[in-house]
């Protein structure tokens, strides 16, 4: 099955991104609008539209992209400081592109969770 999102066309290098790391399994890149000073996106090149739609022999899809970030996180000198990860299910969760993505944030004190 292929990703028609937008993650799937910058998978497929059909629009440009800021790719920092990209291996057989995940991309990732730049998010376009970030919202600390470091954020990145771990995609799977698997279309898993959301959390919801993982099935249990998938799931180690998702170790794999926390894995890259904190390898990332490692590489870029900033994993001792600390960093978030995130990732948003549906409407109330705030996902807004239906590709599974983990966001990697830091570079700052974040805040708390909550609206
Ligand atoms: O978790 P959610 O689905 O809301 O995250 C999608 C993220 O994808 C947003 O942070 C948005 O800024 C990012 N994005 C991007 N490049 C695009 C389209 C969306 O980095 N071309």
């Amino acid at each position: 099955m292929t990703d028609t999102t937008i993650f799937g066309k910058i998978i497929r290098r059909e629009i440009p991104a800021d790719v920092v790391y990209e291996d057989d399994d995940l991309i990732a890149f730049r998010d376009i609008a970030p919202q600390a000073p470091v954020h990145v996106l771990f995609v799977p090149k698997t279309p898993i539209a959301t959390l919801n739609d993982l099935q249990a022999e998938q799931a180690v899809v998702v170790g794999r992209l926390a894995h890259a970030a904190a390898a990332f996180a490692q590489r870029e000198g900033f994993a001792e400081d600390g960093y978030r990860l995130v990732m948003n299910c549906n409407g109330d969760g705030g996902q807004t592109v239906f590709q599974i993505h983990l966001h990697l944030l830091a570079g700052a004190q974040l805040g708390r969770f909550g609206t």
